[in-house]
């Protein structure tokens, strides 16, 4: 799966500070900052994800374009993320968790996971992202690992998730991103069923057209970012040449998404 591609960044959400003991994944805010500083820089521009299919299904690729994406739906969205994208002029893509919209803070087991001093977006939080030019796809109703899901639970994330979108937004609801990457043969035919163009994973790597469209790769952005990883994670899509080694090795191993199914049942966890 090597070659040129679009890298498309997973972010999750802005701090003010970086905070010790929250997951690495919830970066400063002023590190995304100079990220988008150095992007526009470089003379990318920012594409939803739904542009990037559409150069993926007509075989277009502009490789000076980037797509940068958020997962579950903080409100530090608003906050910070908005204002530094507008900055530069790019659009983003929130793949947005449906069961938490509107509550005063997340739940459940993944309430664990998120920085404590942020909350989930309102409704009119998104709508004021999409009125922004933001592409607001789902990310599931309750943000389960899917793999471990009875058929109709991962039936109902993927489709009530998409339709609330849907009647909530006035929009088109067509692409997905797995619940911490997770996936196994199961769940990318869930995903067709429930009428999604692509999904998205937590593989490393640059899209291109060598791709499964239900499993697209995107990059995961952390702490470690600093510019010079990040210039690396953008160029190539892997931090290192060992990273891109690795990666080669596991796209070809799970080229048939049954063996992945085999292997997660073999050593009893997942592997994204
Ligand atoms: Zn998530």
């Amino acid at each position: 799966m090597d070659g040129p591609g679009i890298p498309v960044l997973m972010y999750h959400a802005l701090l003010a500070q970086p905070a010790p003991g929250t997951s690495p994944v919830h970066i400063a805010a002023q590190l995304f900052e100079q990220q988008m500083a150095w992007l526009h820089a470089q003379g990318y521009e920012a594409i939803t994800v739904t542009d990037m299919h559409r150069q993926l299904t007509t075989s277009q690729l502009n490789q000076k374009n980037i797509a940068i994406t958020f997962d579950d739906g903080y409100r530090s969205l608003v906050a910070r993320a908005a204002p530094a994208l507008k900055k530069y002029g790019f659009t983003a893509t929130l793949f947005l968790a449906t069961g938490f919209v509107g509550l005063p803070k997340f739940i459940g087991a993944f309430a664990n996971a998120v920085p404590p001093d942020d909350r989930p977006l309102t409704w009119a939080e998104v709508r004021e992202l999409q009125a922004a030019g933001w592409d607001i796809q789902a990310h599931s109703r309750t943000h389960r690992l899917h793999a471990a899901l009875p058929a109709a639970e991962l039936r109902s994330e993927l489709t009530e998730s998409k339709q609330l979108i849907a009647e909530q937004l006035d929009s088109s609801v067509q692409f997905y991103a797995f619940p911490y990457g997770n996936y196994n043969r199961h769940v990318l035919q869930a995903l067709v069923n429930a009428g999604y163009q692509a999904g998205f994973s937590v593989h490393s790597g640059l899209a291109n057209t060598a791709h499964d469209l239900r499993r697209l790769p995107r990059i995961e952005m952390n702490t470690g970012c600093d510019l010079h990883i990040f210039a690396k994670l953008v160029r190539t899509g892997y931090p290192s040449a060992a990273a891109a080694y690795r990666a080669r090795l596991r796209d070809a191993l799970f080229y048939f998404p049954g063996i992945k199914d085999v292997l997660q049942s073999i050593f009893k966890r997942f592997i994204n």
